[in-house]
């Protein structure tokens, strides 16, 4: 009999756990932790949102909806997509309602890719990109992105990855886990890289609103691109909705289509009630965003600031709420130096390796976290890396 191991099918078996989640799983065990682990915000839904769940529940909305979402979600999602980020989609045919951009990113990839197919990413990034695009039987591709030019990508690093078998880049700015952004100016330079290529763009701006140097301009808005560009959005960051499990897929008819015969026959449609309480938040939440992005502002200023007297080299992260600060120059691993941090302090960083090899030496600290502990963590880190060493100097061009 075939051993248990070795019936697992091999491209999923041979793929690691997340390095958050088993990080998390020793910090779960242990008391009074300050977490600046997660990425997850620490507000709560705003309570018009949650009502809106309420009444729908009230009103005895407990049904699937079209495969498609909710019309009346669909068109909310246009009208914001205008108003917000000037890209223009047709509610009937060009947005997929979907269970968080976790299911619209593995709708994407499992559209379009042939196995063997190349899939382009930037490193550090969200732990899921590779992952996923093995699930659909494609080649991950990671491109790096580097401290000295702050995490941005740029065509001249992508020309250098690109292959005949390169069907899709996949972007995320503002970006998870460094904080940086890409100006208009660089998305303009990847936006004709891709037409050269003829590649399809995944666009996952899921941080869009959280942006603290002006506002976000999404690739998918560039002359071009609609008709190559799967924009990825949904509300679990800027809107605090990580339980509702809410967001959407925007692009052609041809794409949406395909993505939603999978979604069709895997998931059938998102909550009902979820999305009724996303239109809420689309129409009339704008307010309770920019209370949060400004909070969130605020403590990014704080520890960009903290990293700096304590001298800690650190990109000025500007967007999303993360920091990615530079430690390799203490001698540890950035796992080694988690650990250490956590036992010593009782403080939860990620080591920057779960986001890709090139993030060693560095370690995530996200700022979903009330400014108290924020303040503490910063004093107990600055109390730490003295401990370590205290001659330790960073290397030069870390940052
Ligand atoms: N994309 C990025 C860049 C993220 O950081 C995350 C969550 O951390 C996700 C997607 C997943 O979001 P969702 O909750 O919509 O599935």
């Amino acid at each position: 009999m075939s051993s248990p191991r070795s019936r697992i099918a091999a491209h999923i078996r041979d793929i690691p756990r997340s390095g958050i989640r088993d990080f998390f799983d020793i910090v779960s065990t242990m008391k009074d932790i300050i977490s600046l682990g997660i990425g997850e915000p620490d507000f709560d839904t705003p309570w018009h949102i949650r009502e809106a769940a309420i009444a729908a529940l009230e009103r005895g909305s407990t049904s699937y909806t079209s495969n498609l979402g909710l019309l009346s979600l669909r068109q909310a999602i246009a009208r914001y997509g205008e108003r917000v980020f000037n890209i223009h989609y047709k509610p009937e045919n060009e947005i997929l309602v979907t269970v968080g951009v976790s299911e619209a990113l593995d709708l994407a990839l499992r559209a379009i890719i042939e196995p063997g197919d190349e899939i382009l990413y930037h490193e550090p990034c969200y732990v899921s990109y590779a992952p996923v695009v093995i699930f659909a039987h494609g080649k991950p591709v990671a491109v790096e992105t580097r401290a000295e030019d702050g995490f941005r990508l740029t065509r001249a690093q992508l020309e250098a990855k690109v292959t005949p078998r390169t069907k899709a880049l996949l972007l995320n700015f503002p970006n998870n886990p460094t904080g940086a952004i890409l100006e208009p100016h660089d998305l303009r330079e990847i936006a004709d890289f891709a037409i050269q290529h003829d590649l399809i763009v995944l666009s996952d701006d899921i941080y869009a609103e959280l942006t603290y140097d002006g506002r976000h301009t999404t690739i998918a808005s560039l002359p071009g691109m609609k008709e190559r560009c799967i924009f990825l959005h949904g509300f679990s960051k800027a809107w605090a909705m990580t339980g509702f499990r809410m967001a959407y897929a925007c692009s052609t008819p041809e794409l949406i289509e395909a993505m939603m015969k999978i979604h069709q026959y895997t998931m059938l449609c998102a909550s009902i009630i979820s999305q009724e309480a996303s239109v809420e938040a689309l129409t009339d939440a704008d307010a309770d965003v920019e209370e949060m992005r400004a909070e969130y502002h605020r403590r990014r200023n704080f520890l960009h600031n903290s990293f700096k007297e304590m001298g800690l080299p650190c990109h000025q992260p500007r967007g999303a709420f993360y920091a990615f600060p530079y430690i390799g120059h203490f001698g540890l691993t950035s796992k080694e130096f988690a650990l250490r941090f956590l036992d010593a302090e009782k403080v939860a960083v990620v080591p920057g390796t779960a986001f890709g090899e090139c993030g060693e030496g560095f370690i995530r600290c996200a700022y979903a976290t009330g400014m108290e502990d924020l303040q503490e963590a910063m004093r107990r880190l600055a109390r730490f890396i003295h401990s370590l060493q205290p001659n330790a100097r960073p290397q030069p061009n870390a940052c």
